[in-house]
């Protein structure tokens, strides 16, 4: 495929607003061979084009009553890919809709069977991808995991139809290593999907290139001087969010990609010491690095030795990580606003113990403001949200640079926040304008991140006015 350069004639209307874009551009871009949506998301996203909705559930497919589009068109286009999924769905809804995982290589299974196994715009087809069979087989949770799996999609598929045991492995295989999650503006992630040509590239967690999504079209971009304007399968692009420390990255890659990470940043131990750090108790912004090798902890900016001990702090890290993973949970289980009031209430509690000792570029607490920040405007606390706007940002603009996704979308998650503020905050506005300026970099004018966030700046904007 040849690359994409944006152009004002390519959205004219938007194009218009902004300056264009320097120096990051779209070199591929590229839809699903086959994509399925997350279990607790299935109301609210289309599964057809990944389209999400806010509060009010789309319409469902009237036969399984499980699978939802955002339009008739959506559905209709849907329907080759669906048509033995909704059978399926239907002759097993006693037991309500298997795994992401299990619907995928269901999907996938279907679809290849059906002749299709997708050249890709690099040409790259299914049967290229690589199953890494012996590595899931001498792994006991993995081969586990594929044992009940196989049951599942059995009973699922119905015996006619379920490929043979080999097939399913290799189909598992190529999906656990190949698969992106994909993501919502807010670096939430609604579902999975397969895309076979985007998946040659290899990792590094200092990437060319960002994989972004609008709705389920995935799109690869870099900045030009890195990409030479050219679309290369050479390029590398990360795997696993870069808010994280070397080790919890490396974990990740090992368990799910087989393979240790030794870029630069994986050698980089002052970023992880910083990632962990301790506030100092003289300097307002001093902050002390975290180390299990060091025997004191000294704040880089004066050179007093902290109060706190190492195993002092590296407990304080473990216990916020704790609490997240258990908001996390409660979050994802429930619906309830009830349970997330009090998710928000307990999030709240547990920053205001903890921010006294750990210091603002502590990536844990950073991660504490980002779901304070997201239930928030769930559930539209108005205080909290505007407590919290600003406070993470420290943290993200420390670890992430310029382009990179996760960081529009945590300057946009910001924006949102001080903007539930009422009266409306003119401040609000400013970091509109930062995250819009991010998003033109990392995501581009053909994405609907751009047009969303230029509607809630004029939403925004007539609040403002109106308040006056
Ligand atoms: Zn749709
Ligand atoms: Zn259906
Ligand atoms: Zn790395
Ligand atoms: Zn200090």
């Amino acid at each position: 495929m040849d690359s994409l350069t944006e152009t004002s004639s390519d959205c004219p209307d938007i194009a218009s607003q902004h300056q264009l874009p320097r120096g990051y551009m779209d070199l591929a871009e590229e839809l699903p061979f086959a994509a399925v949506v997350s279990s607790d998301r299935l109301p609210f996203v289309c599964s057809f084009c990944f389209e999400t909705s806010d509060d009010k559930p789309f319409n469902r497919c009237s036969r399984c009553k499980h699978i939802c589009y955002c339009t008739r068109n959506c559905q209709k286009s849907d329907w080759e890919d669906h048509k033995l999924e909704c059978q399926s769905l239907v002759r097993t809804k006693h037991r309500g809709p298997p795994t992401p995982l299990a619907r995928l290589i269901a999907r996938i299974s279907w679809k290849l069977s059906r002749g299709d196994e997708g050249v890709a715009f690099n040409g790259r087809r299914f049967n290229d991808l690589m199953n890494h069979r012996e590595n899931i087989e001498k792994d006991p949770v993995k081969a586990d995991f594929y044992v009940s799996l196989s049951h599942v999609l059995f009973e699922f598929m119905g015996p006619e139809c379920v490929p043979r045991p080999q097939e399913i492995m290799d189909i598992f295989g190529k999906i656990i290593s190949n698969c992106f999650c994909i993501t919502d503006w807010q670096m939430n992630s609604i579902g999975e999907g397969l895309y076979i040509g985007l998946s040659v590239h290899d990792h590094s967690c200092t990437p060319d290139a960002n994989v972004i999504f609008s709705g389920s079209k995935a799109i690869l971009r870099a900045p030009q001087h890195i990409s030479g304007l050219k679309y290369s399968p050479s390029l590398l692009i990360r795997y696993v969010p870069l808010m994280q420390t070397t080790p919890e990255r490396r974990k990740q890659l090992k368990e799910q990609y087989y393979f240790e990470c030794t870029c630069d940043l994986c050698k980089d131990k002052d970023r992880d010491r910083v990632a962990r750090s301790v506030r100092c108790n003289r300097c307002p912004s001093g902050v002390c690095p975290v180390d299990e090798s060091f025997v004191q902890l000294i704040c880089s900016s004066c050179s007093q030795i902290s109060p706190i001990d190492v195993d002092e702090a590296i407990q304080y890290n473990l216990q916020v990580a704790w609490q997240i993973e258990r908001l996390n949970d409660i979050i994802k289980r429930n619906d309830d606003k009830e349970d997330w009031n009090q998710a928000l209430n307990e999030a709240v509690k547990v920053y205001d113990m903890f921010c006294t000792k750990l210091s603002p570029l502590n990536m844990k607490m950073a991660h504490l403001v980002d779901q304070i920040q997201k239930l928030s405007v769930r559930i539209n606390a108005v205080c909290v949200g505007a407590r919290f706007s600003t406070l993470g940002m420290a943290a993200y603009n420390r670890y992430l640079s310029k382009g990179n996704p996760e960081l529009t979308c945590h300057y946009l998650l910001s924006a949102v926040c001080s903007s539930l503020a009422e009266p409306p905050d003119p401040k609000a506005m400013e970091l509109f304008n930062q995250a819009q300026e991010a998003a033109v970099s990392s995501h581009g004018l053909r994405t609907s991140l751009t047009a969303e966030i230029d509607l809630m700046m004029h939403q925004f904007k007539n609040r403002l006015v109106k308040a006056v």
